[in-house]
């Protein structure tokens, strides 16, 4: 069994985060980062909204940028996937794949989220050609260019009122004729020229050699099939929180399997902070999770200097 003050679960920009500030406030760190350490940033080439980069930086340099940073400041980083998180008061017993045990007085879960996809044929090898699950992150990139945004709800109206600033046009693809969205966006929306909307439609292929050249829509009404062209897919159906694993611990979890922080980022269990796409409804971005990853660490720090 590894004993530590704090044991921070996952190793994205929330975590590197939460680290960074809990071993400089003197704790005794240790990061297990799962399958992926770096997380979701490692999926990306090009981040141009990272403050502190005159240039894009590729997301794998900052990650790997960020792990350097904790592990210079004297951060323990396994590749521990943790199974089980156990323990309603400090200290907290933690379990990993391989069967590796941890023990300590504070934890940080910052175990990230992953987007939803459509799952139609040519999205999966298209990925990062083209389709993008990160209006925020890559409609830059589409300047000038004709998008298509997937979804009903605020993420995808968002996206297509974003785009539809820099893109001549944009169409929203929905498969119902009703929307999760404000009637407030939505009208924003319907008020908005160059966006147009195609509803009860689903895409039913990603058409594309090497980049995205348009997509096969499917009336799922009336079953027609509608071929347009377009030079990017933004899929905004949602993302899947990676907190399955905390099903049976004692931590709570909103309906949509998002960990429940206050503004401290502590969870209902006093000692086990939260912070990054994993606590994040909204605003999935990486300087949010590092800030929110940021005020868990100093948090995690507090805890332990008055549990020491
Ligand atoms: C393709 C793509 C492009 C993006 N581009 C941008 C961009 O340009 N700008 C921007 O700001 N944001 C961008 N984002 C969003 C950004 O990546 C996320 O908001 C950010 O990475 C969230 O950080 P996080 O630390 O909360 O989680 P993640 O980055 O998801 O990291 C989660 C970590 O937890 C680990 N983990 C998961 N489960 C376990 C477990 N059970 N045990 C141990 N470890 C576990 C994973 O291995 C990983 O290390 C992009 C996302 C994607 C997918």
């Amino acid at each position: 069994m590894k004993k530590t003050d704090l044991l921070i679960i996952g190793a994205g920009p929330a975590g590197c985060s939460a680290a960074i500030y809990a071993v400089r406030a003197g704790l005794k760190t240790i990061i297990a980062g799962g399958a992926m350490p770096g997380g979701q940033l490692l999926q990306t080439n090009d981040i141009e909204n990272y403050a502190g980069f005159v240039n894009p930086v590729g997301g794998y340099e900052l990650m790997d940028n960020m792990l350097k940073q904790c592990k210079r400041l004297g951060v323990e980083i396994t590749t521990d996937q943790i199974v089980k998180l156990s323990g309603t008061k400090t200290p907290f017993t933690a379990t990993a794949a391989g069967g590796e045990t941890y023990e300590a007085t504070a934890v940080v879960i910052a175990t990230g989220a992953s987007a939803r996809w459509l799952g139609a044929p040519g999205e999966d090898k298209l990925r990062g050609h083209g389709v993008s699950a990160c209006a925020t992150c890559d409609g830059f990139f589409f300047k000038g260019k004709n998008v298509v945004v997937v979804g009903g709800g605020n993420t995808a109206f968002e996206d297509a009122l974003f785009l539809s600033k820099i893109c001549p046009s944009v169409t929203l693809v929905h498969r119902r004729e009703g929307f999760r969205a404000d009637a407030v966006t939505v009208e924003k929306v319907k008020n908005t020229p160059n966006i147009k909307m195609k509803l009860n439609c689903v895409v039913d292929e990603v058409l594309g050699d090497g980049k995205v050249t348009g997509a096969r829509l499917k009336n799922v009404q009336t079953g027609a099939i509608e071929e347009i062209a377009c030079d990017g897919i933004f899929v905004a159906v949602g993302a899947v929180p990676q907190t399955g694993w905390l099903k049976d611990s004692p931590v709570e979890l909103d309906g949509a399997g998002l960990v429940k922080v206050n503004y401290k980022q502590a969870t209902n269990i006093d000692g086990i902070f939260a912070a990054g796409d994993c606590t994040e409804p909204e605003f999935r971005q990486a300087s949010i999770a590092a800030g929110t990853g940021a005020k868990a660490g100093i948090s995690a720090a507090a805890f332990v200097n008055l549990h020491k």
